[in-house]
């Protein structure tokens, strides 16, 4: 693959630029931490979480549910989850060009 920044051919799995040190296949594979609206259990927390890590659903709600149990942080944690994270595909705010939300023609 090619490095976004300086252009060169870099290995394909390779996290940095060998050339500009930039990071580039984090970019690449990038997701955003949702909560997905298919496959969710409560809140789709654990469901997005393992969308996130790459990791199987059930082990997340596996190991969560220890957290609930044992740690006790854990349903704290899940609702912070639930708080922070958005609905998958919802509309995210986005950031209007300086002026254009203030120049809102009604005619
Ligand atoms: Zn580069």
């Amino acid at each position: 693959m090619y490095c976004n920044y300086c252009g060169k051919v870099i290995q394909d799995d390779a996290n940095l630029c060998a050339y500009c040190g930039r990071r580039v296949g984090a970019v690449a594979a990038r997701k955003s931490l949702s909560r997905p609206r298919t496959g969710r259990r409560i809140a789709g927390v654990c469901a997005g979480m393992a969308e996130y890590f790459d990791l199987d659903v059930t082990l997340i709600r596996v190991v969560w549910l220890l957290a609930v149990i044992f740690g006790g942080c854990g349903l704290l944690a899940y609702f912070v989850g639930w708080i922070v994270m958005p609905n998958e595909n919802e509309a995210l705010p986005v950031p209007y060009p300086a002026g254009a939300a203030s120049s809102d023609r009604t005619s």
